[in-house]
Formats: structure tokens, sequence, C-alpha cells
């Protein structure tokens, strides 16, 4: 393991508290894993299992939960890990709306929810 590497995984699983850069920082590191996982059978969420502690996990959906880009993500945002998420169907129509905000926020808090659903 390098060094770097090392420094990653403390800073993911440091409880200091971590603001909605770094949990986005995180996020796009752990999307990189994904993909150099894809051609091995790992899931997404599989991915944030094996590299966020539960703790930290937890902490990152209460930090998401304050991202105030645009009202439509406010909408079903789940706060909590034992939340319930809405159908994907419900939630692809509300997608396809015009001038969508990118802000991957509510994206990112719904697969950690998945994390625990999934436990
Ligand atoms: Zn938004
Ligand atoms: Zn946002």
């Amino acid at each position: 393991m390098t060094k770097a590497r090392k420094t990653l995984i403390r800073s993911e699983n440091s409880l200091k508290q971590a603001t909605l850069k770094d949990v986005f920082y995180v996020f796009e590191k752990i999307i990189n894993k994904y993909n150099e996982h894809s051609t091995k059978n790992i899931s997404f969420v599989d991915c944030i299992l094996e590299t966020i502690n539960k703790n930290t996990r937890e902490n990152y959906i209460k930090i998401l939960s304050t991202c105030n880009c645009c009202e439509r993500h406010r909408i079903n945002f789940p706060k909590q890990s034992n939340e319930k998420l809405p159908n994907i169907n419900m939630a692809n129509k509300i997608n396809n709306s015009k001038n969508i905000c990118r802000c991957p926020c509510r994206n990112y808090a719904r697969f950690l929810v998945r994390t625990f659903n999934n436990q």
C-alpha cells in the first residue's frame, strides 16, 4: 500500500468534522475506485462499504443533508441511515425536468442509506 493511499483511508475514517466538500471529495475517490473495479462483480454500495466506516457514513448523510444547492434536491432527502428511499421510478420522473441542478448531494446520500439497508 502506498503512503498516499494510507493517508486517504485515514482521512475518510476520521471523525474530525468533515465538510460538504470533503464528502464530495471522498465520493470522487470511491467512484474512481469503483471504475477500477468495473471488470469484477462489485457494486457501488460495496465500494462505499469497504472504504468508509459506519460512523463516518452516518455522519456523511447528515453533512450531505446540509447542502443548499436547490429546492428540488431538498425533496425526499434522506437525513438518517434508516430512512426509507422513494422508489426508483418516481425518482426518475422528478429527474426528467429541465434545467436540473447537477449537484450529487441527494444521490450520494441515497447511496449511503443503501449501504445501511444492505447490512
Ligand atoms: Zn441541487
Ligand atoms: Zn446539493
